[in-house]
């Protein structure tokens, strides 16, 4: 194992607000920061000391990349295979290439999970409307289809609430790979993030609760409402995932709680995850800070959180009326705002997120609601339209 030192360059591929956030902390340490997307003037770039505009295809690109950095990390599960591969042959890609392969496709991780005992919800593989009318059958009603690849926040998802949904649904996939699950009655979501060093330190921020809207994450509070029972399962099928993936950097496994007191997982995202967002400011280390410590093969830092914390997502859709009030959102010291550089706030787009500490968690929870409410409260700032 041989550690990057500070001042040494991190390469990352993606440029999203996870980049973003990962570059801060990177910069904070010493070290420099070169991303690697298709786009520019992006939320990483801006933070970056470098940022290449090039498709992941353009390999000749890839590994001039990979030449004039140090380490390689990703901030974005669907960067190619090739490409991938293609950085390995200079430098080290952390989490390995492997792990990225299985977590891009839902049907090879949930074949990973359930050939190692992880409990999931009943899924079957589809490839034509003959298999969709079978699992059908066998997995009944409601259920949800899934593409297998490149599906995120409820895109590329259809529910089936009964036999004359199969066409419509089948069709909605456009002939890609998918595959169809069985509805969870779940009670809540929850996810645990966590991170493992190079030489297999564990560590996780305990178990966070996560609210979704429209399928997308809308606010996540720590510590989760569950029993110690709950909480310690789900961290010991977490540890069980990174150490059977041989895992380096930070990872989030997203699980239903169901409504018979199950666990299942739902999906893993090889990286920091938006539900640890309530990690960057209220804990003595972040999930960013986790990433950049395992990829560069330092110690992994202390999980502890300051107060019990809330996080709430900005999305575009707040931008509707013209500029958000800053100023009323922030009344509340306790509030902190991040804003992730994105030039258009399109609906349903993650912009930024407010994050607070309180006493108790339902009252961190009320204060980032009621803060992003009076984001739309008239009064200096609202007026500019986007
Ligand atoms: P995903 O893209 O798989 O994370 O799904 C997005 C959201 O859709 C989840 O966070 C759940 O709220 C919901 N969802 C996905 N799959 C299922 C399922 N099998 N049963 C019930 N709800 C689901």
């Amino acid at each position: 194992m041989k550690a990057i030192l500070p001042y040494s360059t991190i390469g990352v591929f993606g440029s999203g607000q996870l980049g973003r956030m990962f570059a801060i902390e990177a910069r904070k340490m010493g070290y420099r920061v070169h991303t690697f997307s298709p786009d520019t003037d992006t939320p990483t770039g801006q933070v970056a000391d470098q940022e290449t505009t090039a498709s992941y295809d353009d390999l000749h690109e890839v590994r001039t990349f990979a030449q004039s950095v140090d380490v390689v990390t990703f901030e974005f599960e669907n960067v190619p295979a090739a490409t991938v591969e293609a950085a390995a042959q200079f430098v080290d890609v952390f989490p390995k290439g492997e792990i990225l392969h299985t977590t891009q496709n839902r049907l090879r991780e949930k074949t990973f999970l359930s050939e190692n005992g992880v409990p999931v919800t009943t899924f079957r593989h589809i490839k034509l409307t003959d298999d969709l009318y079978h699992a059908t059958d066998e997995l009944g009603f409601p259920c949800v289809l899934k593409t297998a690849g490149f599906g995120y926040d409820g895109k590329g998802q259809a529910k089936l609430k009964a036999h004359h949904d199969i066409e419509t649904a089948f069709a909605a996939m456009n002939g890609r790979e998918s595959v169809l699950e069985a509805f969870v009655d779940f009670e809540k979501e929850v996810s645990v993030v966590c991170a493992r060093g190079q030489d297999g330190a564990f560590v996780h921020y305990g178990v966070i609760e996560n609210d979704h809207v429209n399928h997308i994450l809308d606010v996540s509070f720590a510590p989760a409402i569950v029993t110690e029972a709950v909480r310690s399962q789900a961290i010991e099928i977490a540890q069980s995932i990174a150490e059977t993936l041989d895992y380096v950097g930070t990872l989030c496994i997203e699980f239903f709680l169901a409504k018979d007191g199950k666990l299942l997982v739902n999906e893993l995202a090889p990286r920091p995850h938006n539900s640890g967002h309530l990690t960057f400011g209220p804990c003595v280390t972040s999930q960013f800070e986790q990433q950049v410590r395992a990829v560069c093969g330092l110690p992994l830092g202390s999980t502890e959180f300051h107060r019990p914390a809330a996080m709430a997502n900005l999305l575009g859709d707040i931008w509707q009326n013209g500029e958000p009030n800053w100023a009323a959102a922030l009344a509340d010291p306790s509030i902190k705002l991040h804003l992730y550089g994105k030039a258009e706030a399109k609906p349903g787009r993650k912009m930024g997120h407010l994050t607070a500490i309180a006493e108790t968690v339902e009252s961190a929870v009320d204060k980032v609601r009621s803060a992003r409410q009076k984001l739309n409260d008239q009064g200096n700032g609202a007026g500019r339209q986007t």
